[in-house]
């Protein structure tokens, strides 16, 4: 079998919606020897109005499960692989594949295989337009009774499978449960199936294929003409999706990072766009020492003071149980000598404020307990952090030059972020100040 460098490439919806992007997408495969293994989406929007095949597959389950007539949405979704089917000049049939989904659908399939159709059938025609094997994602792709995705089984059965194909398309999004029905990962989701893919062939690259030139170090809504970054770690991607950066599926970095495979984010429609490298870990940073910045709005914090608060014994873990009896997680835990904060999502503690504080309170016996809402979150991310004196003080001298009043700060002990809170009315200044403290372009 063939040991030179082997990539797993995925391609997302828009890369795949049209017979246009298709032929963009095979000729981005054929490019390179090394893209054996290729893991497609269901054909995604065509332009801004246009609708997701996943989308328009749910929607003849719902009017299926209803009783409805779902033949004219059917049809539709039929005649989105048509024109690509067509476009392309395609000697394969979906004729077939569609008399059973339509059977099925009939028969009251689940909400999942009816989703899961759309990667099925993308996957058919890219297969054939590529000359490539077709290996049902529901062969090698396991999750448990319980509906959990069983990395181990499938790793070992994909592997064996795999080791067999000199190359193949495997549709993403979806596997099977034990009694052998389909099931989906969360929307998205194909960008986990690449990952996994990925991990089973041991791949040297995992090239990720999608509308953007990777990620950007930060939202363009609020920077304008925002940097790319070239190279960021897991960790600091972590960092950033948490706080609402969003590129790749959050669980599709856990089987790529467990083999220490590098992801790269690339642009279909601007291949020679180098694009971002996911790595496991790396020395040296780029020309600046912050890879990103991302935020989100929509924070408490329960403020409490107490004299002597460090040297009481259980101090903290009482909080804490409190907010577990609830049911609630915490998202950050800042604190001072006498003081404690605990940071929260507002819509995790809508309508309980009072509840919360008297709980606390009754634990604790604080000087002063008070909650204060309408908070933003700004994580300034980067491994070169640690390397570098004077990256927070930069961080603060900048937002107080612009006015804004930094209302908590927290440092994570990695030293690969520094989070601050700040008033939602500041967000958007925030960020923008702190991008531009440190970039100059
Ligand atoms: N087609 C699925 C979705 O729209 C999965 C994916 O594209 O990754 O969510």
């Amino acid at each position: 079998m063939n040991e030179s460098i082997k990539k797993v490439v995925k391609f997302g919806g828009s890369s795949l919606a049209s017979a246009e992007q298709f032929r963009k997408s095979a000729a981005i495969v054929l490019a390179e020897e090394s893209r054996r293994f290729v893991v497609p989406s269901a054909p995604g929007k065509r332009f801004p109005e246009d609708e997701k095949v996943t989308d328009m597959l749910l929607d003849c389950h719902r009017l299926a499960s209803e009783g409805r007539d779902f033949s004219a949405r059917l049809a539709a979704v039929r005649e989105r692989y048509e024109l690509i089917r067509t476009g392309l000049g395609l000697a394969v049939s979906l004729d077939e594949a569609f008399a059973v989904i339509e059977e099925n659908l009939h028969k009251g399939c689940s909400r999942d295989y009816a989703a899961s159709r759309g990667e099925y059938l993308n996957g058919i025609l890219l297969a054939f337009y590529l000359g490539y094997a077709f290996v049902d994602a529901a062969e090698v792709v396991f999750f448990d009774e319980d509906g959990i995705f069983d990395g181990e089984k499938t790793n070992r059965i994909m592997a064996e499978r795999l080791s067999q194909l000199e190359s193949a398309v495997i549709p993403g999004f979806y596997g099977s449960l034990p009694d052998g029905s389909v099931k989906t990962f969360s929307r998205g989701g194909s960008d986990v199936t690449g990952a996994i893919v990925a991990r089973a062939v041991m791949a040297d690259l995992y090239e990720n294929w999608t509308d953007v030139s990777g990620f950007l170090m930060a939202d363009p809504r609020i920077v304008r003409n925002p940097q790319p970054i070239k190279l960021i770690t897991y960790r600091e991607l972590r960092e950033l999706s948490y706080m609402g950066a969003t590129v790749l599926h959050e669980d599709s970095i856990f089987p790529v990072k467990l083999a220490g495979i590098p992801i790269n984010i690339r642009n279909t429609n601007r291949p020679s766009d180098p694009g971002t490298m996911i790595v496991p870990a790396a020395d040296s940073y780029g020309e600046s020492v912050i890879t990103g910045i991302a935020g989100k709005k929509g924070f408490a914090v329960v403020h409490i003071e107490k004299d002597m608060m460090n040297q009481e014994l259980g101090f903290g873990m009482r909080v804490l149980q409190v907010l577990n009896d609830m049911g609630m997680c915490f998202e950050h835990l800042p604190s001072g000598i006498d003081t404690m904060g605990v940071v929260l999502d507002e819509k995790v503690i809508a309508g309980k404020e009072r509840e919360i504080l008297a709980a606390i309170a009754r634990a604790t016996e604080p000087d002063h307990i008070e909650i204060e809402k309408g908070l933003s979150l700004i994580a300034v991310v980067g491994r070169g952090m640690i390397k570098t004196p004077g990256t927070a003080s930069r961080v603060f001298a900048a937002v107080a030059r612009a006015g804004i009043n930094v209302r908590m700060i927290d440092q994570g002990s990695s030293e690969l972020n520094i989070i601050l809170a700040v008033e939602e009315k500041d967000f958007e200044r925030a960020i923008d100040t702190i991008y531009r403290e440190f970039i100059h372009a």
